[in-house]
């Protein structure tokens, strides 16, 4: 068998798809931004978990993925690597104009999720041109609609509270080029997806990436709704 198999069944990683880039073993071996290697080793990632390696570099590539891996294997960075590195980049060469308008958006089941999430996001981009919006019930939707037009690159939010937010106020997602939906197995559980799919309509074709620690049937059947080019990035015992 090839290198890179055999490679990833030492690690316990399983892809499905078209040319999956192989496994990268360090954070420095995919070109990026210097500052977020950096913050990347003060967070005490020294190396990178199996699905890191394996959805990192394929995130990079663009690919629309469904990534999933036991709770506490660390997806959040699976996703946020890549989001921050796309993000800042297209800042820091001004490949976009410059206000500031969002370039990704994280949705998440809960309230207390998404706080988890822009934090783990600010410790990674730290000193990089890269800010977040919190958009959750529990606060005021004026000063989350003030913090967006404020200038920010990443949104995290719950589904309702985004619906809320684009019914009431007009902000602009035309250029989020990056989705995700994490835990999107709870998501569905929870009775989000017809407010899903609405805040997906309101984006203009952005790389999805769908994470969660099962892959249930709803899941895959949303997946391949919203997307037909999907690769799967499995990490220690997937169930499909
Ligand atoms: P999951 O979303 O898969 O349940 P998390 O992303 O929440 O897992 O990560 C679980 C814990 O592991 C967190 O405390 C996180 O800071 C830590 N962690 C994630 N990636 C790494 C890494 N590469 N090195 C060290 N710790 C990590
Ligand atoms: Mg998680």
């Amino acid at each position: 068998i090839n290198q890179i198999e055999s490679l990833r069944k030492k690690l316990g990683i399983h892809v499905r798809g078209e040319s999956v880039p192989g496994p990268i073993l360090s954070f420095s071996s995919c070109n990026l931004p210097k500052k977020l290697e950096e913050n990347l080793e003060n967070a005490g990632f020294e190396l990178p978990t199996p699905i890191q390696m394996q959805a990192i570099p394929a995130a990079l590539l663009n690919r629309n993925l469904i990534i999933s891996a036991d709770t506490g294997s660390g997806k959040t960075a699976s996703f946020l690597v890549p989001i921050i590195s796309r993000c800042s980049n297209i800042r820091l060469q001004h490949l976009r104009p410059c206000d500031r308008i969002p370039l990704a958006m994280v949705l998440a089941p809960t309230r207390e999720l998404c706080i988890q999430l822009e934090d783990q996001a600010k410790v990674l981009a730290k000193g990089l041109p890269f800010k977040t919006a919190l958009v959750v019930g529990g606060v005021a939707m004026a000063s989350q609609v003030h913090r967006i037009q404020k200038g920010i690159e990443l949104i995290v939010g719950t589904p309702g509270r985004l619906i809320d937010l684009l019914s009431k106020h007009n902000i602009e997602l035309d250029e989020v080029c990056i989705f995700v939906l994490d835990e999107v197995d709870c998501i569905l559980q929870r009775g989000f997806r017809d407010q899903v799919m609405q805040i997906f309509k309101a984006l203009s074709h952005p790389q999805l990436l769908m994470v969660s620690a099962t892959i249930s049937h709803e899941v895959d059947k949303m997946a391949s709704f919203m997307t037909k080019n999907l690769t799967y990035v499995l990490a220690g015992n997937p169930n499909i």
